[in-house]
């Protein structure tokens, strides 16, 4: 087995473990890839096994079209909605998809995430759009997520849960940890009252930031 390979393995059991230490996810559900830098492959976290227990080893790699290229077990049912991002964006390293509780609220109702404080658009790349509802772990379900999540680095998928994207597994965790701070922050506002937009100004030269950050066009 490659080091690079191995490292990544170790990330995916290592980020694994705190989906349901952090809330974002309740026993086995969700699920974290990583793509293999120079290779068409990527590192996905299997079916069926408790983060708990899950191990190195246990992780299949897979090529872009989803056919398993090394491991045993059987890589998650979500892999084409991970492979789709793969494909549509050559920026991203790693992709989680989660359930987190406020995130998954802005899903149920279908509202989008406008850019509340500085930091959401410089990290997400704008607002966070709903993806259209799709039967999980269906291709369609994948069109949906790759259409609402555009350039940006995260979105709802609708009735469902969370898919974020990072150029790595840290990045990608902490962009699902930050948009279920910031979704927890809009859900509360809006029970308070009506939430008071940023400047037109500033979400135009957060979101060219991140555009320049990201090296996305
Ligand atoms: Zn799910």
């Amino acid at each position: 087995m490659s080091d690079i390979k191995q490292k990544l393995r170790e990330e995916l059991v290592m980020y694994g473990r705190l989906m349901p230490e952090r809330n974002l996810v309740v026993g086995k559900s969700g699920n974290l890839s990583a793509r293999v830098p120079g290779e068409d492959a990527v590192l996905i976290t299997p079916s069926m096994i408790e983060y708990q227990v899950l191990k190195p080893e246990d992780i299949p790699l897979v090529n872009l079209e989803g056919e398993v290229l090394e491991g045993k077990t059987v890589p998650s049912t979500e892999k084409v909605m991970h492979l789709a991002v793969y494909n549509a964006r050559k920026d991203v390293g790693a992709v989680i998809h989660a359930h987190p509780i406020y995130g998954t609220i802005l899903g149920v109702v279908g509202k989008p995430l406008p850019p509340l404080i500085d930091e959401m658009a410089i990290r997400l790349g704008g607002q966070v759009e709903v993806a259209e509802y799709k039967l999980a772990g269906t291709p369609e379900l994948a069109q949906s997520a790759i259409k609402g999540l555009g350039n940006r680095a995260a979105v709802f998928l609708a009735n469902h849960g969370t898919l974020c994207c990072g150029k790595d597994l840290k990045e990608a965790f902490h962009v699902t940890e930050f948009l279920e701070r910031m979704s927890q922050i809009y859900v509360i506002s809006l029970l308070l009252g009506k939430p008071r937009p940023l400047p037109e100004e500033s979400i135009k030269f957060e979101t060219e930031l991140y555009k320049v950050l990201h090296k996305i066009e």
